[in-house]
C-alpha cells in the first residue's frame, strides 16, 4: 500500500450510539482497504458535557450527584457495547477496559468532592474520559468487521504545553512519538483508533485541547505523520454557504481555502475547532469535511488556496451571542488615548474582540464582544473612564445585546470590486439597518452589525445577491 495516509476524525454525533459507531467502523474499514488509515474519535455526543457537569457537581461537594451521572454514562456505554460486539470474550475485554476508566473517573470525582476544589488539571482528567471510552468501542467495532484495530490514547502521542483546557502541541516531540507508536501498527495492517481532544505534557500530565478539540487532534496527527489528507467526518454535508436553518437555499461549498474556512470558524460557523487548520497550514495538507451519515456525498475540501467561484463571495456567517459596546461623545476627540485605553481594558479582562469600528470624527468607538464577555468588559471600561465621564470628556459607554454580526467571506473578494456596494445595496433594499461595518485589510471578510431581528433578512438578501444558492457553473454562465 503506497497510497498516502489518511487521518479520519469522527465527531460526537458520528459515534453517538451503536448504530452510528457501526457505520463509522464500516467507513474506516472500507477506506483502510485502499490506504493506511488512522482514526481519531470524539466522545459519544453529550458525554463530555455530562462529565463536566459531574466534575462541577463534585466540586460543589455533591459527590452523589456526580456518581449518579457516572452510573448513567456506564449504562449508555454498556448498551452501545452490547449491540456492537457479538463475540463474548472480545466484548468482555472491551467492557473491562471501560470499567477501569469509569473507576478512575469515579475516584477523581470523589477526590474533587472531598476537596471541594476542581483544579484545571482535574477537570481535564475528568472531561477527557469520554474519548477514552469511545476509542476502545470504535476499535472493537472495526475488529467486528474483520479488520485489525487497536485503540491508542493520545497522551502517548500528542505532547502539549501545560495550558489545561486549551493546550497546544509541541510538534517535534509529537512527531517523534506518533511515528514511534503508530507507524509500526500501520505497517502491520492494524488500524489505530486514537482518542481525540487529549494530549499530555512532557511530564505525562493529561491535557485537553479545548472544547471541540478532536478536530485539532486530527490535524495535529495528520501533520505529525505527514498524512496525504485529513477527513473530518461530522453530521453535516460540509461547509455551507450559510446556516441552512436561517437560509434554506444554502448549499455545500465544494472547495474553500484555509483562510476562508478560518474566517467562517471565527465568526461562529461551528464546523471546525478554530485551531484545526493551524496544524496543517505549514504542510498544506488538505482537510475534508464530510457527513458520516451520508458518506456518498463528497463534502467540502479545504485547501491552502481554495478554488475561485468567480464571484469572490464564498459564504456568509452570523453570530448573535454578541454585544456591541460603544464609547462616545464629542469630547473624546480631546482624549487622545481613548483607543489605547479601551483595548488595554478589553485585554485586561480577557474579552475577545470580534469587530472594531471607529468614525473619523472620533465621536465614538464601537466594538463587538461575545455576550458572555460583555458585562465584565463594560464594568471595566466604566471604571477606566470614570474620571473622563465625570469631566464630560466621555459622554457615554453603552452596551447593546440585541445585535448580530454578519460576515461576508471570500478570499477573492480582494480582486472583485463592488462587493461592499452590492452587499449594502441588497441590505438597503430589504430595509435592513446597518449599525456598524468593518472590513479587514486582508479583504477576505466584510462584517457588519445589524439588529438581531434583522439577521435572517440580512443573510437571505446577501445570499441571493451573490447567487450563492446557484451551482457554480450556472452562476458563471449567467455572468458571461
Ligand atoms: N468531546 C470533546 C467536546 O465535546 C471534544 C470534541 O468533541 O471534539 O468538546
Ligand atoms: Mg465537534
Amino acid at each position: 500500500m503506497n497510497k498516502p495516509l489518511q487521518v479520519m476524525k469522527f465527531g460526537g454525533t458520528s459515534v453517538g450510539d451503536a448504530a452510528c459507531i457501526a457505520r463509522v467502523a464500516q467507513i474506516v474499514r472500507d477506506a483502510a482497504r485502499e490506504r493506511p488509515v488512522v482514526a481519531v474519535v470524539s466522545a459519544m455526543s453529550g458525554v463530555t458535557n455530562r462529565l463536566i457537569e459531574a466534575a462541577n457537581r463534585a466540586a460543589a461537594g455533591d459527590g452523589d450527584q456526580a456518581l449518579a451521572i457516572f452510573a448513567a454514562l456506564r449504562e449508555q456505554h454498556k448498551t452501545a457495547l452490547a449491540s456492537l460486539i457479538r463475540d463474548d470474550a472480545k466484548r468482555a475485554q472491551v467492557a473491562a477496559r471501560l470499567e477501569k476508566i469509569f473507576d478512575e473517573g469515579e475516584r477523581l470525582c470523589k477526590g474533587t468532592a472531598m476537596l471541594k476544589e476542581l483544579t484545571p488539571r482535574a477537570l481535564d482528567a475528568i472531561s477527557s474520559l469520554g474519548e477514552r471510552l469511545s476509542a476502545p468501542m470504535v476499535a472493537g467495532a472495526i475488529e467486528e468487521l474483520g479488520a485489525r484495530s487497536e485503540s491508542v490514547e493520545a497522551t502517548e502521542l500528542i505532547v502539549t504545553d501545560s495550558s489545561h483546557g486549551g493546550a497546544d502541541p509541541l510538534m517535534d516531540r509529537t512527531r517523534e512519538r506518533s511515528e514511534a507508536r503508530l507507524r509500526p501498527l500501520l505497517e502491520q495492517g492494524v488500524i489505530p483508533v486514537v482518542t481525540g481532544f487529549i494530549g499530555a505534557t512532557k511530564g505525562g500530565i493529561l491535557t485537553t485541547l479545548g472544547r471541540g478539540g478532536s478536530d485539532y487532534s486530527a490535524t495535529i496527527l495528520g501533520a505529525a505523520l505527514g498524512a496525504g489528507e485529513v477527513i473530518i467526518w461530522t453530521d453535516v454535508d460540509g461547509v455551507m454557504t450559510a446556516d441552512p436553518r436561517l437560509v434554506p437555499e444554502a448549499r455545500t461549498i465544494p472547495e474553500i481555502s484555509y483562510r476562508e474556512a478560518s474566517e467562517l470558524a471565527y465568526f461562529g460557523a461551528k464546523v471546525l475547532h478554530p485551531k484545526t487548520l493551524h496544524a496543517v497550514a505549514q504542510a498544506g495538507i488538505p482537510v475534508w469535511i464530510r457527513n458520516s451519515f451520508a458518506p456518498e456525498r463528497t463534502g467540502t475540501k479545504i485547501t491552502p488556496k481554495g478554488r475561485s467561484n468567480g464571484g469572490g463571495v464564498k459564504a456568509l456567517t452570523a453570530i448573535r451571542d454578541v454585544a456591541l459596546i460603544t464609547i462616545g461623545g464629542p469630547g473624546i476627540v480631546g482624549v487622545p488615548d481613548v483607543v489605547g485605553r479601551t483595548f488595554s481594558t478589553t485585554a485586561e479582562v480577557h474579552a475577545s474582540v470580534l469587530l472594531i469600528s471607529q468614525s473619523s470624527s472620533q465621536n465614538d468607538i464601537c466594538f463587538a464582544v461575545t455576550a458572555s464577555d460583555a458585562k465584565r468588559t463594560v464594568d471595566a471600561l466604566r471604571k477606566e473612564f470614570a474620571h473622563d465621564v465625570a469631566h464630560e470628556k466621555v459622554e457615554h459607554i453603552t452596551v447593546d445585546s440585541n445585535i448580530a454580526i454578519v460576515a461576508v467571506v471570500g478570499e477573492n473578494m480582494r480582486g472583485a470590486p463592488g462587493v461592499a456596494g452590492r452587499t449594502f445595496n441588497a441590505l438597503g433594499r430589504e430595509g435592513v439597518n446597518i449599525i456598524a461595518i468593518a472590513q479587514g485589510s486582508s479583504e477576505s471578510n466584510i462584517s457588519f452589525v445589524v439588529f438581531e431581528k434583522d439577521m435572517k433578512a440580512a443573510l437571505t438578501a446577501t445570499h441571493r445577491e451573490f447567487g450563492l444558492a446557484a451551482p457554480v457553473e450556472e452562476s458563471k454562465a449567467k455572468g458571461s
